[in-house]
């Protein structure tokens, strides 16, 4: 049994647990509270905090876990990156106070302080700028720390940047652009029938995200208009059509398309004269 480290709770927790789900594996917990839980026939999950599974993925504890970029790098541990998730999408970024006069990481001045709950990333980001300055580790709510005295930078996670601006705080560099990550064990991975597990796992959640991009379209389309119906609709190997019975005068055209030009095919489809159009998700696609 391999085992799967997941966030029990956090920004990426439910994502990942509706990932795994979509994907064929829905963790069976035996009781509400339960910090294990069965996961398909083969794997076993363990929910622990985000930051912890870079180090439980490291040392063996779990064989694969999802967890942020920024947490792996701040781990400084040695895994294997399988799979770039795309969610929990944010930057670690360096911000001053709104009226500082520093513009750039190189204009701030020797032995200021740096709040962060990323003490690593931070004095590395800075030891490679030549900057002398001092971490002040904080574990949460960085942005309040130049206000109470406590710091005259900050290195924090942002997404939107909605948090520093309401906080009176301007960004003056991005360290690193993180998204959520499938890692694993290097010894698992060095083992052929368990890397081979678990990079059908990594198969199954890609087809997942490659199904959340793209859209299923049925339409019933004039026979005559066939050859135009396939350049609207290329889909994987060009359009499945179907025969309606009608007496030969209409089929049905089915193909994927890409979520993002689901609105202009479904224009193109009518001005051909396309009726009874259809649009579904998909759950999972593999090419
Ligand atoms: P947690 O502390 O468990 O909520 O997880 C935090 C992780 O979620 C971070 O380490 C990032 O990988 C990710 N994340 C995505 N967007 C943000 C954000 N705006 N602020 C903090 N963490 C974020």
């Amino acid at each position: 049994m391999l085992r799967i480290a997941l966030p029990n709770k956090g920004r990426l927790a439910e994502k990942a647990l509706d990932l795994f789900e979509t994907a064929g594996l829905k963790a069976e917990f035996s009781s509400a509270r339960a910090l294990l839980a069965q996961l398909g026939p083969n794997f076993e999950a363990i929910f622990v905090r985000a930051a912890d599974i870079p180090e439980f993925v490291a040392d063996g504890a779990a064989d694969l876990g999802v967890t942020g970029a920024d947490l792996i790098a701040e781990s400084g541990r040695d895994v294997e990156e399988l799979l770039d998730l795309g969610f929990g999408r944010c930057r670690l970024a360096v911000a001053v106070p709104e009226d500082s006069a520093i513009q750039h990481p190189a204009d701030i001045p020797p032995g200021s302080r740096v709040a962060t709950s990323f003490p690593g990333i931070a004095s590395a980001f800075f030891d490679t700028m030549g900057v002398d300055i001092t971490i002040a580790p904080v574990s949460g709510a960085t942005e309040i720390a130049p206000h109470l005295g406590v710091a005259d930078v900050i290195v924090d996670l942002v997404s939107t940047g909605s948090t520093l601006r309401v906080n009176r705080l301007r960004e003056v560099a991005t360290i690193l652009e993180s998204t959520a990550r499938v890692i694993a064990n290097r010894e698992t991975m060095s083992v052929d029938s368990k890397a081979g597990e678990l990079r059908e796992l990594v198969t199954a959640l890609e087809s997942v995200l490659r199904a959340r991009a793209k859209r299923y379209l049925m339409a019933n389309v004039p026979r005559a208009r066939l050859d135009e119906v396939r350049r609207i609709l290329p889909g994987i190997n060009g359009p499945t059509i179907v025969e309606v019975h009608d007496g030969g005068e209409w089929v049905a055209a089915h193909a994927v398309v890409d979520a993002t030009r689901v609105y202009q095919t479904i224009a193109s489809l009518k001005a051909l004269g396309a009726e009874g159009i259809l649009v579904t998700r998909i759950e999972r696609l593999m090419p």
